[in-house]
């Protein structure tokens, strides 16, 4: 398989065309046959000259990942399985929510290494980075599962992997996705879900982008998260607080805490009472995602009552509140899932 053309840069890109002879227009023309028309290959892009589109297709692939498996629910999400061109897999979403929002959930690591144990990506540790190039392409192979009218709207960077644990390639994918000569799609309008490593918050905080951040806490105490999220030992839930609250500071962006609530385990009144009590005075949104559950794991999915009454003790605190209504979780759509059964052969429970 040829490497992907998503690999250059602009500069890249219109070097090698100058040393083809070629202007530097061709780039914004390739481009915006890659991003706008949606093209698969270079015999597609007609008004480039016929040996430059031999040439190009001589070198580069459009798209260089293959789709292994495309699951499809009823509520309309898509789910594929790329396979990258060392033979990895990861996986991404396609969510349609309501007419016009189009959200993509996204992987930027083969595997994770911060070892949440309730969570399928980790379960095997960390393989690899994914390149900025292979972020985006996942972009792209899931804007090709919409008809030519419609376009994506929203990024949530909720895939497999830790996202600030590869910031460099993250960050360069998402100026690609906000270009307007590329998707097209505002910071505004991208999540980026992370564990919360302190000094890549800082980090995203100078880089002036004003992303959504959601960070992932899921326990009112450093004891309780330890537990379940090992790499709190070497953070700390006071360093994640001070360095999310710098970059409310620096973006505007309101935060979101995202909290798994795992049945017995971190979902008891008094838990939520402490939550409360942890994030009272920011301007934030809890989201409560109830567990889904992942074979071979031996957590539970929390009462509809545990739900509630959480719920309830967080408003009564006056936190603003979200629970995650669940989507095409009949295609293995949390995070991870699909890739451990395709690549080990587990099934769900
Ligand atoms: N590494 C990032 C992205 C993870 S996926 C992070 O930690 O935020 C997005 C969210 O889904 C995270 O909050 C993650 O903890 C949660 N999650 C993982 N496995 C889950 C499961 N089986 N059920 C419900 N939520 C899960």
């Amino acid at each position: 398989m040829l490497p992907s053309l998503l690999n250059l840069d602009e500069v890249q890109l219109t070097a090698w065309l100058s040393e083809r002879g070629q202007l530097a227009y061709r780039a914004a023309q390739i481009r915006e046959w890659i991003f706008s028309r949606r093209a698969s290959s270079f015999a597609e892009m007609t008004n480039l000259p016929k040996p430059l589109r031999e040439d190009l297709a001589a070198e580069f692939c459009v798209l260089s990942g293959t789709i292994t498996s495309h699951q499809q629910a009823d509520d309309g999400t898509e789910k594929l399985l790329l396979r990258l061109t060392d033979g990895q897999t990861v996986e991404c979403v396609l969510l349609r929510q309501t007419k016009l929002r189009r959200t993509i959930c996204i992987s930027t690591q083969v595997g994770c290494g911060m070892g949440c144990v309730f969570c399928a990506s980790g379960l095997d540790g960390v393989v690899r980075n994914l390149t900025a190039a292979e972020i985006v392409e996942q972009m792209l192979q899931l804007q090709r599962l919409l008809p030519a009218e419609e376009r994506l709207s929203h990024i949530v960077v909720m895939g497999m992997g830790e996202p600030l644990a590869n910031v460099d390639q993250l960050l360069i994918a998402l100026r690609t996705a906000g270009d307007e000569k590329g998707l097209g799609i505002s910071a505004r309008r991208i999540t980026i879900s992370t564990v919360g490593l302190p000094q890549a918050l800082h980090r995203l905080a100078r880089e002036n982008a004003p992303y959504h951040l959601a960070v992932s806490l899921h326990a009112p105490d450093d004891e309780l998260r330890t537990q379940l999220v090992p790499v709190n030992k070497n953070t700390g839930l006071s360093a994640i607080l001070e360095s999310a609250d710098a970059y409310f500071a620096a973006t505007g962006r309101r935060l979101t805490f995202e909290y798994v609530l795992l049945g017995g385990i971190n979902d008891a009144p008094q838990q939520a009472r402490a939550l409360a009590n942890l994030l009272r005075g920011r301007e934030a949104l809890i989201n409560l995602i109830p567990y889904n559950p992942v074979a071979g794991l031996p957590y539970k999915t929390p009462s509809r009552r545990a739900v509630d009454e959480f719920t309830d003790i967080l408003e009564r605190a006056e936190i603003r509140v979200k629970v995650r209504r669940r989507k095409g979780d009949r295609i293995d759509a949390a995070c991870g899932q699909l890739r451990r059964k395709v690549e080990s052969g587990v099934s769900k429970p």
